[in-house]
């Protein structure tokens, strides 16, 4: 059976599927067939007594360390035995023939919503409790042990309806042979790390979760965003080769890891570096790279019960300053919100939340969170050449009102004793809006980074997240680079660094229009930068700037696709 869907992180892979499950978890409206409503039955409740024993033990192991969050699985077992929950469940499934996933998400839902409303805070936080234990509930359901994917035991092939970024950053790599999901955008975070990892990846695979079996043999072909399930064993055979020759390619790119990015003609390019984690896995490439292009500080928020406090993030940054030594190190202020969420805050849930409140926009309405940062960048500016970077930014008062917050903390910082260092203060480029205005950005700032991909869903209006908009989303639309064109000439005017760090940056196709309009800087997540050096060596900079004005001159994304090499014409 062949399944498409689209390629977000290159590469072939042959191996085992395993089914990942988890919070958040969607089934599809689904019936029983008939006469199997009470094998169904049976199953559920199944599921609830192993759900509950799961509770008990994870009860009895926190109430050594923390009982009152021990309380909080008591609360769950509860929830699990509700009466009405469990009139309505088996009512579902024996009556109305609904299957017992779904009857048990739609049960759920229904409760969830009522409490969503309420008014009391206290009851609506109740929710967070029933959609935890409806999680649970699904996970078992789909005979899923382990939770995490940080405790795979051999390589697989990861087959989940979605990854979320916490997912994705928890992963053993060395366990991962592919990703497949149901959902997620191409310059999704999870894509995103997921390239950085250099495991090849399927996303927006329709029907995969109906499809794939517990430890069913697949082919996967990233290149094309085929997905072959039971493949014939001359297939697999076939695959096989193919992935050698990937490997090939990607082993001759690898000679030139550690070369200089110049060009043909002699022009250096500085390659920065993209980096989530602070692990000697992704610290590994400084060797490599002439700076850190863009340090996603949110990753140190994310997948954890509290905020990391002012020391623990001082010692983060302090370790990746230090290790880059007097080259710039871009650290972004935390970009929370659309696809990043915190498990330690409950958010508002928001209707849009990459229009919502993100970001910046989330620094500005939690101040105390916001000047903990600011506070650990600053003190950790000892240590090396930091580069402070604030994200979404939408308009001039945007970038004064962030500065004055770092005025601020500068004032305490001094006023209690603490030491700081020099920095620069700049902005990612990643709404039109700012872009428009760059001219004016350039005088508030120090220096600044395109972030194309945000700044390529707010100008095309298309969802990163959601494939089905994929289409839409159109990094290679033309206004795009006349976009990038004005903002990078506007800051070389005012004599001021401008990076491009979104993942337009790290592909090799669009790397010489990049350059060709002006761009010396581009930075990437570890896995690309090899790639990106091949592609920069083998080009002049006359060459790249024809490429760019014939990018320039084209009124629809597929001319410029066919201009950049993509389709042969
Ligand atoms: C971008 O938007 O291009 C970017 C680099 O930031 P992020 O992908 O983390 O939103
Ligand atoms: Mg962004």
């Amino acid at each position: 059976m062949i399944l498409n869907g689209k390629g977000a992180a290159p590469g072939i892979a042959v191996g085992r599927v395993f089914v990942y499950t988890k919070i958040g978890f969607l089934p599809q409206e689904s019936f029983v067939p008939e006469g199997e409503e009470q094998s169904h039955l049976d199953r559920y409740l199944a599921v609830k007594k192993e759900a509950f024993g799961e509770l008990e033990g994870l009860k009895l192991s926190m109430q050594k360390h923390d009982p009152q969050k021990a309380d909080i699985f008591t609360a769950h077992q509860e929830i699990i035995e509700d009466i009405v929950i469990n009139e309505e469940i088996p009512s579902r499934i024996l009556n109305e023939k609904w299957a017992g996933d779904w009857a048990i998400y739609q049960v759920y839902e229904t409760v969830l919503l009522v409490l969503q409303k309420a008014a009391d805070p206290l009851i609506a936080e109740r929710a967070a409790d029933f959609d935890n234990v409806r999680a649970l509930l699904l996970r078992l359901w789909y005979g899923n042990k382990n939770e995490g994917l940080s405790s795979l035991t051999e390589p697989v092939i990861i087959a989940a309806q979605d990854l979320l970024p916490s997912d994705t950053a928890s992963l053993d790599r060395s366990k991962a042979l592919a990703l497949l999901t149901e959902k997620g955008g191409l310059t999704s975070h999870t894509a995103i790390i997921a390239r950085s990892y250099g495991i090849p990846t399927v996303m927006g695979v329709h029907g995969l979760l109906d499809a794939v079996k517990q430890g069913q043999l697949a082919v996967v072909n990233a290149d094309e965003g085929e997905v072959i399930l039971d493949p014939e064993n001359e297939v697999a055979a076939e695959y096989r080769k193919k992935y050698e020759l990937f490997s090939r390619d990607r082993q001759d790119a690898q000679t030139y890891l550690s070369k200089q990015a110049i060009t043909a003609d002699g022009e250096k390019i500085d390659i920065g570096l993209n980096i989530s984690a602070v692990t000697d896995d992704e610290l590994a490439a400084s060797a490599n790279v002439d700076s850190v292009g863009l340090f996603r500080t949110e990753f140190l928020y994310i997948g954890r019960d509290t905020l990391p406090d002012e020391e623990e993030q001082i010692s983060a940054y302090k370790k990746v300053l230090e290790r880059f030594g007097e080259c710039p190190v871009i650290l972004r202020t935390l970009d929370i919100g659309g696809d990043k969420q915190l498990s330690c805050m409950d958010l508002p849930r928001e209707e849009n939340p990459f229009l919502g409140n993100r970001a910046l926009r989330f620094c500005f309405s939690n101040p105390d969170i916001f000047k903990t940062q600011i506070r650990a960048a600053l003190r950790a500016s000892v240590y090396g050449n930091m580069w402070l970077m604030f994200p979404m930014v939408n308009s001039i008062d945007d970038i004064r009102r962030a500065k004055e917050i770092i005025a601020s903390v500068k004032e305490e910082l001094e006023k209690e004793g603490k030491p700081f260092g020099q920095f620069k203060t700049g902005i990612m480029i990643e709404i039109p809006s700012i872009a428009l205005l760059a001219d004016f950005a350039a005088q508030e700032v120090d220096f600044a980074s395109i972030g194309s991909n945000d700044l390529c869903q707010y100008l095309c209006a298309a969802d990163r997240m959601n494939i089905e908009v994929e289409p839409y989303y159109q990094s290679y639309h033309p206004a795009m680079f006349t976009l990038i064109k004005k903002i990078t000439a506007v800051f070389e005017k005012n004599g001021k660094p401008v990076s491009i760090c979104g993942e337009l940056a790290s592909d090799p196709l669009a790397i010489p229009a990049l350059v060709g309009l002006g761009l010396r800087k581009l930075s990437m997540g570890t896995a690309s930068v090899a790639a990106a050096k091949r592609a920069l060596c083998s080009l002049t900079v006359k060459q790249s700037q024809e490429i760019a004005q014939k990018v320039l001159e084209c009124s629809t994304a597929e001319e410029v696709k066919r201009i950049l090499g993509t389709i042969n014409s």
